[in-house]
């Protein structure tokens, strides 16, 4: 078995297709070789050792300890020197390098190789003490903190690691030296620390530093393949996704030194600005340096060129001017690297006397403008094909174009409060305030303020709206504060356990903080975090990107699946099509009724107590129904609006404060206490699973005429006056065929009703939503009857879960910890339990109707992985919030391409 890959002069075992055995750094140093780009030469461990590693009891194979020699031999003769000898020592770094990046997460040793008795011979090679001692001090920082305590296990209390004693020390000796920095201390003063360092590391473990080069070598090999397992590598790969069974390939590779005087240099650079995207080269170095010094802040850095100069950096000397033979060189190296990659790469480089090595070249990270202008760059200069590019841009990256966004420097340095549920994306800063009326009268006074509730409800709608973003202690991803906010655009946190409400006393506990009403803080809705006083933000404004147009163009040209969107008000169906919606695939009927203008009425019919007085009531509400959708239906002209009859648990309506309580008594005329009892009457153990959906219009068919009369009327109408309209009627929850049949025909009826009054023919379709696992079983039989499915996946994820939508932020955060579920089922479809459902609901329902029309308008319709998804379940359109749709269009489009590879 071959667990060791050499690398070096232009010849490598590997190479840039190798990343799961070699990981993204190995096979790209082998790559660079078979470029002819000068790397030091080196091996890499594989990913197996370290899968070998972890399932035998922390032990390695028999065979690596002399693949390990033989490799050590290969760079030895490279290098012409040796490791641990005496008069010309070969020193070696040993760093990590997993399958996909994973930036600062794993552990590093440099220096390696540094001994007793290989520091004299160094010297006098070099003929700089200062600079092997220099060396050997790092070697000793980090061989004790990474070797002697991560990888031993040992946890320091805060502040008291072996790294910050070692620190203390070095700060203590520069104080008592009158010395300010580093770069002031002489050869022998260093030694003297490494001295003081050893004594500290022998103090503090009980054991010396090892003084034998072969001894240091495997204590940095085991110590990176621990690192895999380190807390920082494992909740990285918690938030990007990285399964724990990749492990982390270690690369030892020949030190080359950019801290050999003033002709050596290290530097980092991207091959184009991983900030705007345009096609320059962007990077940072510093002479007479090592590479962590750039990396760590240690030294501010220079501007690598002009073009990486800022207003700060005017002034300092850039690479390019400074050495521009080497610069040109490293400029020829960016080409090719990018040629041959046919990406932008992320590159570290070191200058020793004179000479550059490349250490690393990788994918670079960019946000998301940079992602779409390079993208279509590449395009247009012909290094890649339009699905490449389409598949280059993550569909949440266009959310930094649609939604303002965190500073990420401010959100670097902020001060934590809490996490919640990311619902709503984008950043927003605002003022806190604990009520709607607040928020709408703060907002009335010109403050931005970001609403703080419990939980939302309906009737916090108005200051929903007014406020910047919402944060509830409660819900999941699908409650009503994270459909309204997404709705609408707005940043929105839900189910922050940390966060607890005092109304009395006007403040809140976030965290341990305790904040009031008008304090600032900031939230970052795309990750979740709750942020004290106030960060700036990065405004959005995708039209002015010129880039976005020709990305999405292409996305359309490519894709199978319809998008539309899910919206209850002309103005939301603006934004829609303005984001490129093919239509309304959601209209919640339920939303049109919290206007003031009818929420009475509205409870009036709730509360009526016999059917004359609930049918008075009701058709009260006929002219405002009519009237919104008129608005909605002129606003799609020609394009498919599909209305949902009314569909949500009547207490939603009903939650009233006394002063409520007594404006709906004076207008409906009966007394408060009638009112309370007929209220106390509506109360339901589990109101998901009550009385709402299909079952409302079926034991108060009233309620289904008046919206049908509405919807069929406004068409009549539009229709008269030659504008096209195609409304799709949508019966909510249904369990059973049965229910459908019932609500159906009193749909038919009032559209014979209305055809035989107007002489207008009426150009409409009866469908259903299908979000009971019963609906899903019996598809076959409700296919027969209905003309169109639209998954309804909040509520089949709750009822196949058995997870309430509304609860789940109590759970779901121990569940994401302890690895129960791998993500939140209401954001990213289940695919294996509910879209199982799916399946069979799809395949039953197309077998009895080959052209049954099927989309989906659950939240999942605008998540990127369930779009994938139902692409590959043959459904017609996906439905999403407006603000949404441009991430659906180009998920749909890269859902197309990997069917077609
Ligand atoms: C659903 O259940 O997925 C759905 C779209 O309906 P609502 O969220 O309104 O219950
Ligand atoms: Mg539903």
């Amino acid at each position: 078995m071959k667990y060791v890959y050499s690398f070096g002069n232009d010849s490598a075992d590997g190479n840039s297709e190798m990343k799961n055995l070699l990981g993204g750094k190995g096979a790209n140093l082998a790559e660079m070789n078979h470029l002819g780009i000068p790397v030091p030469p080196g091996f890499t461990i594989t990913t197996d050792v370290c899968k070998f590693y972890y399932d035998n009891h922390l032990t390695f194979p028999t065979e690596l300890r002399m693949q390990v020699e033989s490799a050590l031999k290969k760079i030895e003769k490279t290098m012409d020197s040796s490791f641990g000898n005496n008069e010309n020592p070969l020193l070696l770094s040993v760093r990590s390098g997993a399958r996909q990046s994973m930036p600062g997460m794993m552990e590093t040793v440099l220096n390696v190789g540094l001994t007793s008795s290989t520091i004299p011979g160094l010297i006098s090679k070099t003929g700089n003490s200062r600079f092997v001692f220099d060396a050997y001090r790092r070697l000793i920082t980090m061989y004790s903190d990474v070797v002697m305590e991560k990888a031993a296990g040992v946890e320091p209390a805060e502040g008291k690691g072996i790294r910050q004693k070692l620190e203390g020390i070095l700060d203590i000796f520069k104080k008592e030296n009158s010395l300010e920095k580093d770069t002031d201390l002489s050869g022998d003063q260093l030694e003297e620390i490494t001295q003081l360092y050893k004594v500290e590391i022998r103090k503090n473990f009980g054991s010396d530093f090892p003084d034998d080069p072969i001894a240091q070598l495997w204590g940095g090999i085991e110590a990176v393949f621990k690192s895999w397992n380190g807390a920082r590598a494992i909740s990285y790969r918690q938030i990007e996704n990285i399964p724990d069974k990749w492990g982390t390939a270690v690369n030892v590779q020949a030190m080359v030194f950019g801290n050999m005087g003033n002709n050596s240099a290290t530097g980092v650079a991207f091959t184009r600005n991983p900030a705007t995207g345009k096609n320059q080269f962007y990077g940072e170095w510093l002479a007479n340096a090592q590479g962590e010094d750039v990396v760590a802040g240690i030294r501010t850095p220079n501007p690598l060129n002009e073009d990486s100069k800022t207003a700060d950096t005017q002034h300092l000397t850039s690479m390019e001017s400074s050495i521009p033979e080497l610069y040109d060189k490293l400029s020829e190296i960016r080409s090719n690297l990018e040629k041959h990659y046919k990406d932008m790469q992320d590159i570290e480089f070191t200058i020793q006397e004179g000479r550059l090595w490349m250490l690393q070249t990788r994918v670079g990270k960019r946000n998301g403008i940079a992602a779409i202008k390079m993208a279509v760059d590449m395009v247009k200069e012909g290094m890649i094909n339009k699905n490449v590019a389409l598949k280059r841009v993550k569909p949440e990256q266009l959310d930094e174009l649609l939604h303002p966004m965190l500073d990420p420097e401010s959100e670097s340095s902020a001060v934590l409060l809490a996490k919640g549920l990311p619902a709503g994306p984008g950043g927003a800063s605002g003022r806190i305030v604990l009520t709607a009326d607040e928020a709408e009268s703060w907002n009335s006074r010109g403050e931005k303020v970001i609403l703080i509730r419990e939980e939302t409800s309906p009737e916090d709608v108005h200051g929903m709206h007014a406020a910047v973003a919402i944060l509830t202690a409660k819900g999941g991803m699908t409650s009503h504060a994270a459909l309204v906010a997404r709705g609408w655009g707005k940043c929105c946190i839900v189910g922050c356990g940390d966060l607890h409400i005092n109304l009395d006393k006007k403040e809140v506990n976030i965290g341990n903080t305790v904040l009031n009403e008008g304090d600032w803080i900031t939230m970052n809705g795309t990750t979740g975090k709750i942020y004290q006083g106030q960060l700036s933000l990065i405004p959005a404004d995708p039209d002015t990107h010129n880039e976005y147009k020709v990305l999405m163009d292409w996305a359309d040209q490519v894709r199978e699946l319809k998008i539309r969107a899910n919206a209850e008000t002309p103005s939301d169906a603006k934004q829609a099509l303005q984001f490129g919606a093919q239509g309304i695939g959601l209209c919640r009927t339920e939303h049109m009724f919290f206007d003031e203008d009818r929420i009475l009425d509205i409870r009036k019919m709730i509360l009526a107590n016999n059917q004359q007085d609930r049918k008075a009531a009701v058709m009260k509400l006929l002219p405002y129904q009519k009237k919104d959708f008129m608005g909605i239906f002129k606003v799609m002209e020609g394009l498919p609006v599909t209305i949902r009859l009314l569909d949500p648990p009547l207490h939603e309506f009903m939650t009233l404060t006394e002063i409520q309580i007594k404006e709906l008594a004076n207008h409906i005329g009966i007394e408060k206490d009638t009112i309370k009892k007929r209220i106390n009457g509506l109360h339901e153990l589990n109101p998901m699973l009550g009385h709402r959906g299909c079952r409302l219009g079926i034991v108060y068919p009233e309620i289904t005429e008046m919206q049908a009369r509405a919807i069929l009327e406004a068409a009549a109408e539009l229709t008269k006056q030659g504008i096209t309209i195609l409304p799709e009627i949508m019966i909510p929850l249904i369990g059973t065929i049965n229910e459908f049949l019932d609500q159906e025909k009193i749909i038919r009826n009032i559209a014979k009703d209305i055809s035989q009054k107007t002489d207008i023919k009426l150009d409409y379709l009866v469908g259903t939503m299908i979000e009971l696992p019963r609906a899903c079983l019996t598809a076959d039989e409700i296919a027969k009857h209905a003309e169109f499915f639209s998954f309804g996946t909040n509520d089949l994820t709750q009822t196949t879960y058995g997870f309430s939508r509304d609860d789940i932020g109590s759970f779901l955060p121990d569940y994401l910890e302890r690895k129960i579920l791998n993500h939140d089922p209401f954001q990213s479809l289940d695919i294996k339990g509910v879209g199982k459902l799916v399946t069979i609901a799809v395949q039953a329902g197309r077998n009895v109707n080959p052209k049954l029309k099927i989309g989906i308008c659950g939240e999942h319709g605008g998540d990127p992985a369930s779009i994938k998804f139902c692409k590959e379940n043959g459904l017609d359109y996906v439905s999403c919030s407006p603000f949404r749709v441009p991430i659906a269009r180009l998920a749909a489009a890269q859902a197309t391409i990997d069917i077609q590879q």
